[in-house]
C-alpha cells in the first residue's frame, strides 16, 4: 500500500520510472515517523528522498535548507511539478514573505522552505507549535556539527527542535559526515533516537589524482590538455589567486571565469549563472563556490592548493561528474600549502580541542595525498566504508615504486637535531644542501650550522627532491611542523626511533620527470588532441569503462589513457593500422580491436 503510493508519486508528479539506489528505504522509514540521518554522495537524489513522504504526508513539512538559491531551485522545480511549495528569505520582499507565511500558517502550502536563522527565531517559534509539523527536514545536515566542514552557529540552535517538537519526525541529510560528525547530528537533532542510512559513498566515474606542486600553471595546463571546451572548476585558496588562475587560463585559450566571497553579489550571481547555463566554462573559485551547483556536466574539478580536509575535498570533486560520466580531478600541494593551512587553524578562532581535530583532520587528508595505494580506497576508507581498487586513479594506473629512504631520512632527521629543531624546510635544505649562497646562508654562517656534520651531506640531490622527501617524512609522521613557534620542523617520537634505526623509512620513489614537469609537458611525442576531437575521446573513454566494468577490471587494464589518446590521434581503420597503436598488442588487438574501430568510424 505504502510502497504504491510513493511509486505513483514517483511517477506522476516526477516523471521517473524507478527509484534510485536506497530512495526507496529511506522513504519508507520517513513514512514510518522515524527520525533518520542519511548520507548519499552528491547528485544520488537526496531531495526526492524527503520530497516525496512530504507529499504524501496529511500533515505539513518544513524544509531547513542554508542557502537561497538552493531553496529557490526546489521550489521551482517543485512548483514545476505541481506540488505546493515555498520558500521563506531575505532576498524576497517584505510583502512575499508575509504572504506567503500566512498561507502556509492557513494550511495552503505544503512544503515551506526556510533558513534555519528563520526557524528559530522565537516569535516564529511559537507559531510553528500550533500548525502541527508532520516533518522537519534538515538538509546539509553537517552544518550543525563543529567536527564537520561547513559548521554554522545558526545550525547548531537546530539542537534545540526534538526538545520543542516532540511529536514531529526529524530526518538530517548530507552528502558527507565522518563517524564522529555523524555521532555529533544525531546526538544534538535526535537525541540518538535515529534510523542511519548510509549510502555507498563510491563515485566510479571520477578518477582522482594528487600531484605535488612544482608549477600550477604547468601542471594545471597539462592537466588541461584534453579537457578544451568542458566546463570544470578549479579551487583556489584565496581570492586573489582565482582572478590570477581565471586571467592565466583564458591567455591560454580557456573560457574562465572567477567566483568568490569578495566579488560583489551581482557579479558572483552572475558569474554562477554563466557557469550553470553555457557550457565549456571554467570556475575559478574559491570554496566558497560549490553548495548547491547541481550542474551534470562538469567534466573536471582541479585543485591548485590543499583543501581544507577530506570532507571538503570529497565535496569539491564530487562536483564532477553528476551525470555519472567519466570525469578526472587533480590535486597539486606543496609544503606552503601546508604550512598555510596549519596556520589557518592555528590562527582560527576555535577553541583548543577543535584545534587539535582540524589538525588531525589535515593529516589525515596529507596521508590521503601521499598515499601509494588506490585513492578511492583511501578516501572511502576514511568515511569508514571498504572498496575495491578503482582502476583509474593516479596510484592505480602508476603504483608509485617504494624506495629505501631509511639512510636519507636519517641524514635529514640529525640535520634537524643538531640545528636545534628551530628552523623550517628552507633552511633545513639549504643546510642538507650545503648551500653558501641564498637567502639563508648568512644565518647558517653566524649559526655556525656549516660546521655540522650532516651540512652538504644531501648535495647530491635537488631541491625539489628534498622537498618532496620531506613532505613524505611529514606525512608519515617522522617531522612535525611547529605552527605555534613559526613553523620549525621537530621531530616525532617515531622520527627519534628512525634516527636511531629502530624503524626503516620507505618513501615514494621521486622521479626526474616528476621533478620537472616541463620537460614532460613539452615532449615531442606529446600527443595533441584537437577540440572537434573531445567527443571521440570521450565515447572511448565510456566504451572503455564499459568493457572494464563487464570484466569485473580496471579500466586500465582494457587500454591506458595514452592508448586511447593516440587512437584518437590517429584514427586507425583498419586492424592493421589498430596495430601501431600504443599499447595495443597482438591479444588486445583481438579482444578489442574491432568494438574500438567500430567506434571510431561511427
Ligand atoms: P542530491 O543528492 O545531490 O541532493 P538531487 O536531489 O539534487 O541530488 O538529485 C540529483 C538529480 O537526480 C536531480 O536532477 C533529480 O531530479 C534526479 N533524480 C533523483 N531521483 C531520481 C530517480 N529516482 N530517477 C531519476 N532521476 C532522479
Ligand atoms: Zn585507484
Amino acid at each position: 500500500m505504502l510502497q504504491a503510493s510513493t511509486i505513483d508519486v514517483l511517477n506522476n508528479t516526477f516523471g521517473y520510472k524507478d527509484f534510485r539506489a536506497g530512495q526507496s528505504d529511506i522513504i519508507n522509514a520517513i513514512l514510518l515517523k522515524k527520525n533518520i540521518l542519511a548520507i548519499m554522495p552528491t547528485g544520488a537524489g537526496k531531495s526526492l528522498c524527503y520530497q516525496i513522504p512530504a507529499i504524501i504526508n496529511e500533515l505539513r513539512t518544513i524544509v531547513i535548507s542554508p542557502l537561497i538559491a538552493l531553496m529557490d531551485d526546489q521550489v521551482n522545480a517543485l512548483k514545476q511539478n505541481k506540488v505546493s511549495a515555498e520558500r521563506l528569505h531575505s532576498h524576497m520582499s517584505e510583502e512575499e514573505n508575509s504572504k506567503i507565511w500566512k498561507n502556509f500558517c492557513k494550511g495552503n502550502i505544503q512544503i515551506l522552505y526556510m533558513s534555519p536563522e528563520a526557524l528559530m527565531r522565537e516569535s516564529k517559534l511559537k507559531i510553528i507549535k500550533e500548525l502541527n509539523i508532520g516533518l522537519f527536514i534538515i538538509d546539509e545536515a553537517h552544518c550543525i556539527s563543529k567536527w564537520g566542514h561547513g559548521f554554522r552557529k545558526d545550525y547548531e540552535n537546530l539542537s534545540n527542535l526534538k526538545d520543542l517538537f516532540p511529536n514531529s519526525n526529524i530526518c538530517a541529510f548530507t552528502a558527507t559526515a565522518d563517524k564522529a560528525t555523524r555521532e555529533d547530528i544525531i546526538e544534538k537533532l535526535t537525541k540518538g533516537n535515529c534510523d542511519l542510512f548510509l549510502q555507498s559513498l563510491k563515485r566510479p566515474n571520477l578518477s582522482l589524482t594528487v600531484h605535488q606542486k612544482f608549477n600550477w600553471k604547468e601542471q594545471l595546463l597539462k592537466f588541461l590538455i584534453d579537457k578544451k571546451k568542458q566546463s570544470g572548476i578549479v579551487y583556489c585558496l584565496s581570492r586573489k589567486n582565482t582572478e590570477a588562475v581565471a586571467e592565466f587560463l583564458n591567455n591560454n585559450g580557456f573560457k574562465s571565469i572567477a567566483y568568490h566571497a569578495g566579488q560583489n553579489n551581482n557579479i558572483r550571481e552572475k558569474n554562477q549563472n554563466t557557469f550553470m547555463t553555457e557550457t565549456g566554462i571554467v570556475m575559478a573559485a574559491t570554496i566558497a563556490f560549490g553548495m548547491g551547483i547541481d550542474k551534470p556536466d562538469v567534466r573536471f574539478v582541479a585543485h591548485i592548493s590543499l583543501p581544507t580536509n577530506i570532507e571538503e575535498y570529497y565535496q569539491e570533486v564530487g562536483r564532477a561528474g553528476r551525470d555519472g560520466k567519466p570525469s578526472d580531478t587533480m590535486m597539486i600541494y606543496g609544503l606552503d600549502d601546508l604550512y598555510q593551512r596549519r596556520r589557518f587553524i592555528e590562527e582560527g578562532s576555535s577553541n583548543e580541542e577543535h584545534k587539535r581535530m582540524d589538525h588531525r583532520r589535515l593529516d589525515a587528508l596529507l596521508a590521503f595525498c601521499e598515499t601509494a595505494s588506490c585513492r578511492q580506497v583511501s578516501l572511502l576508507g576514511y568515511f569508514s566504508e571498504k572498496t575495491e581498487s578503482c582502476g583509474i586513479c593516479d596510484n592505480c594506473l602508476n603504483p608509485p615504486m617504494l624506495e629505501d629512504g631509511t639512510e636519507l631520512a636519517q641524514i635529514v632527521l640529525s640535520a634537524i637535531y643538531r640545528i636545534g629543531q628551530s628552523f623550517g624546510s628552507n633552511y633545513i635544505i639549504d643546510v642538507l644542501m650545503g648551500v653558501n649562497s641564498g637567502t639563508n646562508s648568512e644565518k647558517i654562517i653566524k649559526n655556525n650550522h656549516d660546521k655540522i656534520k650532516t651540512f652538504g651531506r644531501g648535495k647530491e640531490y635537488k631541491k625539489k627532491f628534498w622537498q618532496s622527501f620531506i613532505r613524505q617524512l611529514i606525512s608519515s609522521n617522522h617531522i612535525v611542523i611547529n605552527i605555534e613557534k613559526y613553523g620549525i620542523y621537530q621531530i616525532t617520537n617515531t622520527g627519534f626511533q628512525l634516527l636511531k634505526s629502530e624503524r626503516e623509512f620507505k618513501y615514494k620513489s621521486i622521479t626526474i620527470s616528476e621533478t620537472s614537469p616541463t620537460k614532460k609537458y613539452r615532449k615531442k611525442d606529446d600527443i595533441e588532441i584537437k577540440d572537434d576531437e573531445m567527443p571521440l575521446l570521450q565515447k572511448l573513454k565510456e566504451l572503455r569503462l564499459e568493457l572494464a566494468k563487464k570484466q569485473n577490471v580496471p579500466a586500465f587494464v582494457v587500454f591506458a589513457d595514452q592508448t586511447l589518446l593516440h587512437m584518437v590521434e590517429t584514427k586507425p581503420q583498419t586492424l592493421g593500422e589498430m596495430k601501431q597503436i600504443i599499447g595495443i598488442g597482438p591479444h588486445k588487438l583481438e579482444k578489442y580491436g574491432k568494438i574500438f574501430l567500430d567506434t571510431i568510424s561511427s
